[in-house]
């Protein structure tokens, strides 16, 4: 496996033990594995006597700010960082805070990592980041106490969506229930991160789920500035839509287009059935998972949703 070999591992456990003051961080926009990833890592330096701060430029999403060390997070890497680990990223363009001149020890599943690490641990295997550092922790001398251990699990069980996705592998359950027995709160992660929307978040879907379109084994719908505003959501994503979604009987290729303040448009395929969608979220110069991509899109909202419709239905013809 390229960038998992035991000098690659050896190299990375050498440079944590040498660095003096590390910040870990992940990608922009960051999801549960982002956060679970760093904070885990982040409170296992501090385990370890290091100096080490998570550190995300846009601070964290509401829904994961009960997660241990949530409030150590800070927005701007501080002075004297002589280490950056990044967990859950792909590239460095992603990377929210940049990690400047320093040192970059990257530890990522995306198939499409770029390697743009000094180190580089990369596993696509793995159902998530959290899970390859579980794997890891041994080797790099990371201790998991309770704390790191929810944080690991919620990184897990936000990537598999609750242990449904098809990267859910009877090691990813072995993994859970071993963070089980070390104090990770299940319950708790499971509730705070999948199941509970805000009122908000739900007016939000109402306004695109009217406008919800589907067309053979297509379904998709976008959200506006607009809808954003009159719900009263105050965040720039999609509050979990896609996923709902993805529940939709008979569907391939599901979608959600959300328009954002700065003139782009996110897009967010989900696959189904083995339908590839990392290639369409490349086509536009995006990445992701074979089922679960994205991209962010500049151009006017109505011709990127056209496009985006034509590009995956032509796919799906492809396809069948
Ligand atoms: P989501 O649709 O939930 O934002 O992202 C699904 C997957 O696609 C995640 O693995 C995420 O890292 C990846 N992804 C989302 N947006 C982008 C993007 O703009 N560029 C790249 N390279 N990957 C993305
Ligand atoms: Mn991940």
């Amino acid at each position: 496996m390229a960038g998992l070999t035991k000098a690659e591992i050896a190299r990375a456990r050498r440079k944590l033990a040498a660095a003096q003051h590390v910040a870990v961080v992940s990608h922009e926009r960051p999801d549960g594995d982002a956060v679970g990833s760093a904070l885990a890592t982040t409170l296992s330096l501090q385990l370890n006597g290091k100096q080490a701060e998570a550190v995300f430029s846009d601070g964290l999403p509401g829904r994961y700010r009960f997660l241990p060390g949530a409030a150590g997070v800070r927005r701007d890497l501080p002075a004297g960082v002589d280490l950056v680990v990044s967990v859950d990223c792909s590239s460095l363009d992603r990377l929210g805070p940049p990690a400047g001149e320093l040192p970059v020890i990257n530890i990522d599943h995306h198939a499409t990592n770029t390697l743009f690490g000094e180190i580089n641990l990369i596993d696509p295997r793995a159902s998530a980041t959290a899970e390859l550092l579980f794997d890891l922790a041994p080797q790099l001398r990371l201790p998991i106490d309770a704390d790191v251990a929810t944080n690991l699990l919620a990184g897990i069980v936000t990537d598999t969506i609750g242990f449904r996705t098809a990267s859910t592998t009877p090691r990813v359950l072995q993994v859970a229930a071993d963070l089980m027995a070390r104090g990770a709160a299940l319950t708790e992660v499971y509730d705070r991160t999948l199941n509970q929307h805000s009122l908000a978040a739900l007016r939000y879907w109402s306004h695109g789920l009217a406008r919800l379109e589907a067309q053979a084994g297509l379904v998709w719908c976008a959200l506006t500035l607009d809808d954003r505003r009159e719900a009263d959501y105050r965040g720039n994503d999609d509050a979990d839509l896609v996923n709902l979604l993805s529940t939709v009987d008979g569907a391939r290729v599901v979608l959600v287009l959300v328009e954002q303040s700065d003139g782009r448009t996110k897009v967010s395929w989900r696959g189904r059935d083995g339908f590839n969608v990392a290639r369409l979220a490349e086509q536009f110069g995006g990445g992701g998972h074979d089922l679960a991509a994205g991209a962010m899109i500049s151009g006017d909202r109505v011709q990127v949703e056209q496009a985006v419709v034509a590009a995956t239905r032509a796919a799906l013809e492809a396809a069948s």
